[in-house]
């Protein structure tokens, strides 16, 4: 059923800065459903919390990811690290998909916060053997209510289940990659409503992307590939750190989405 936005709740969403506030008050408004709830989620979107955090869902990459308070909100221009998990993680025929000739992916979402990434690979693949982890309690119970069993409360690779080493196919690191003088100049959303270690990524921005590329290695299985997003300033220390890890980098980008990729492939066996 169509909900009517009140003109008056577009004009408080306007006052606080929304530049979309028509948009934004008929989201609230089909998500308060009826009563008085619609009042307080508008008071908290006035007040600065993302959109959001304040529905309880992100719409990203076809799948609708349930998100808590605090929570890193899922980027559009993650798509572009879905797009070329999803690709590595396709089975190679889809005939010896059907006839289950051929094993299904293991795919591992590092860093996951709500879990976006893993949830739209699986939407794309849904035969993947999916892993998510993440070092802050609020995201695991995020990424749980997301993507059920297989989350794992983990710093990097430290709190993972041994039996993944040497058999993960995709290992998407969605890391934190601003550099810490930087945060300053992030929007208020991100600075005020997102965990600063979803973003704080060290002096040049690369401290758990070197962390991760580093270990990656025992983790893929042979032919895995890791997948980061990275800014276009830091492709060229990225690219080393993987070279130097004795994974074949390749970079990715999309303008359209402004996303930078860059990819570490383990040797085939
Ligand atoms: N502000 C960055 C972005 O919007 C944060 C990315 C990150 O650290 N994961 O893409």
């Amino acid at each position: 059923m169509e909900s009517v936005v009140q003109p008056e709740i577009v004009e408080r969403l306007r006052a606080a800065g929304c530049v979309f506030a028509e948009d934004e008050a008929a989201v609230l408004t089909e998500a308060a459903g009826d009563g008085p709830t619609l009042w307080e989620l508008v008071r908290r979107r006035v007040e600065g919390e993302p959109l959001e955090q304040v529905v309880g869902y992100a719409d990203f990459c076809g799948v609708r990811v349930r998100l808590h308070p605090g929570v890193f909100v899922p980027r559009l221009r993650s798509g572009l690290l879905v797009t070329l998990a999803a690709a590595h993680a396709e089975p190679r025929s889809p005939a010896a998909a059907a006839a289950h000739a051929e094993p299904r992916s293991t795919v591992l979402d590092l860093c996951c916060g709500s879990g976006a990434l893993g949830l739209a690979v699986r939407h794309q693949v849904p035969s993947i053997a999916l892993h998510a982890a993440d070092a802050d309690p609020a995201a695991v119970a995020c990424a749980r209510d997301n993507l059920g069993d297989g989350v794992h409360l983990s710093d990097l690779f430290a709190g993972l289940p041994g039996h993944l080493r040497g058999t993960v196919d995709v290992l998407l690191a969605n890391v934190p990659y601003v550099a810490t003088r930087h945060l300053p100049f992030l929007p208020a959303e991100a600075r005020l409503h997102e965990p600063r270690t979803a973003l704080d990524g060290g002096e040049d921005g690369l401290d758990l992307f070197r962390a991760v590329v580093a270990e990656a290695p025992a983790w893929l299985a042979p032919g895995g590939l890791l997948l980061s997003e990275v800014t276009e300033a830091q492709i060229p220390a990225a690219v080393d750190a993987v070279r130097a890890a004795g994974l074949r980098p390749a970079v990715h980008s999309d303008d359209d989405l402004d996303a930078t990729v860059v990819t570490g492939a383990s040797p085939r066996g």
